[in-house]
């Protein structure tokens, strides 16, 4: 029985799964497990839950992929995304042409953001507006005159997506492996790691080495050739990093020092998953001169990415000049009708339902309740702030030594969880929880009981093994 009380009749599970393992080339997929097993499909959602093709359902303790910020199943977007695709569904943003929806989520964005921060570019995603903004940054030192000013630091372990650019801006080495990247672009730095930052360092001297190397490493390419630092909050994919207190503000320090940008990638923290609409001011009080955001933005409703820049940058990409004084860049899609008005409906509903005050309310209980399953034998490290939270597996904590990958321990704790009815996400040896942020208490101790089971059950078959 499913529980929408829809028919099962409407699929076809068995052909429809021969199908995508036929013709789908999904990202981020282990082509040897999914050419044995193919894909699970979830056909349906509601709130906290989504659904699979045979019924089964789950808690979504991953928001789609940290995007669903409102929950899923919300008729109204739907309704708003109806009404602007009927009436509007697209016309070209190029060309001094613009849109309703465009117009007025740029106004709110403007609105939401610190206050120096009211031009918005618009894009499809993370990974596009990531690259959308190291071009527009080229660009404004090449008119400045200062075209030298091309490095961009990025960190190990940074997520910023998978377009060219992005990937290259993406510190995590596994998701470059056999791929190609425009090396003399980015430099990396370390990441703000403080699991795992050299013995007997105090946090305060951690923040010291780290703000050092970003100095050293300015002394060594020089100031001349660096164009921007990027930096998301809170590291994600990299495995829910939180610096070491005043890390950001410091390294904004040294890049305002030194006429380097600070681009602070907000895609995952954007969108109240710390509590704000943006973290950076709010949270880390820092003043970046670009935020980028993604996901939240439409709670993944319809694609959309969007860079916010300062009045200062505005200024300088605004005045025109060059082939027909024309700003040569931007997307077909960049202010898509249907995505804006998804935004709006979203943002809407962020304020009416207060949902960044139940993340500022039920975040720091959920961060406590994971942190009491830190008794597990495989569990080294429960991290993250609020909505965004991350467990470490180890094989000893207190060397923090890891387990061999093909223990694959993420994954058998994901397994675990999703046979009792909760979706997390496995990062080799992590597992992410970053839930739509409508969660409550309540749901906090339904889903920390599944963990606590699934972590046993791990810890059991990690025995059987001989992992352990
Ligand atoms: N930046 C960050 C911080 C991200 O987490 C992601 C996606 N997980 C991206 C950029 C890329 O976004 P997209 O997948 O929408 O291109």
């Amino acid at each position: 029985q499913r529980h929408d009380g829809h028919s099962a009749q409407e699929y076809d599970p068995q052909a429809l799964w021969q199908k995508d393992k036929d013709h789908f080339i999904h990202p981020f997929t282990d082509f040897s497990v999914f050419k044995e097993q193919g894909c699970d499909l979830i056909t349906d959602s509601d709130g906290i839950y989504v659904q699979d093709a045979h019924g089964n359902r789950f808690i979504d303790g991953i928001a789609g992929l940290w995007c669903v910020n409102v929950g899923h199943g919300r008729r109204e977007i739907g309704e708003a995304m109806a009404e602007q695709a009927t009436r509007m569904a697209y016309f070209s943003t190029f060309n001094n042409l613009s849109n309703v929806p465009a117009t007025l989520l740029a106004d709110k964005l403007a609105e939401l953001a610190p206050a120096h921060l009211n031009h918005v570019f618009y894009s499809c995603g993370g990974s596009a507006a990531n690259d959308a903004t190291i071009r527009l940054v080229h660009y404004y030192f090449n008119r400045l005159g200062k075209p030298a000013k091309k490095r961009i630091l990025s960190r190990n372990n940074a997520y910023h997506g998978t377009t060219y650019l992005a990937a290259t801006l993406t510190g995590i080495a596994s998701n470059n492996w056999e791929f190609d990247t425009l090396d003399h672009l980015v430099t990396h730095l370390s990441e703000a790691n403080c699991y795992r930052r050299p013995e007997g360092m105090s946090e305060t001297e951690y923040c010291d080495h780290l703000v050092g190397e970003f100095e050293a490493t300015i002394a060594e390419i020089g100031a001349d050739n660096i164009a921007a630092f990027i930096a998301e909050p809170i590291m994600g994919a990299g495995g829910v990093l939180v610096a070491p207190k005043g890390y950001h503000q410091r390294m904004q320090a040294v890049c305002r020092a030194n006429d380097i940008l600070y681009i602070a990638d907000e895609v995952v923290t954007g969108f109240g998953r710390l509590g704000h609409f943006f973290a950076s001011e709010a949270v880390f009080d820092t003043q970046p001169d670009i935020i980028n955001c993604a996901k939240g933005l439409s709670s993944g409703y319809a694609p959309l990415g969007a860079t916010l820049i300062s009045d200062e940058l505005y200024e300088v990409l605004s005045t025109p000049q060059g082939p027909g004084g024309v700003l040569s860049t931007g997307f077909t899609y960049s202010g898509h009708p249907v995505s804006c008005a998804a935004a709006l409906k979203n943002i809407e509903i962020i304020e009416r339902e207060g949902i960044c005050e139940n993340v500022r309310e039920v975040g720091p209980y959920l961060e406590e309740r994971l942190r009491s399953l830190s008794h597990h034998a495989t569990v080294g490290d429960v991290r993250g702030s609020h909505f965004m939270m991350c467990l470490e597996n180890v094989a000893d904590k207190e060397t923090k030594a890891l387990l061999p990958v093909e223990a694959r321990v993420g994954d058998r704790v994901a397994f675990e969880a999703q046979k009792r009815g909760l979706i997390i996400r496995p990062v080799g040896h992590l597992n992410i929880v970053s839930p739509p942020l409508i969660w409550t208490r309540d749901v906090v101790d339904e889903v920390v009981a599944i963990l606590d089971a699934s972590l046993s059950a791990t810890t059991e078959s990690l025995r059987a093994d001989g992992f352990l």
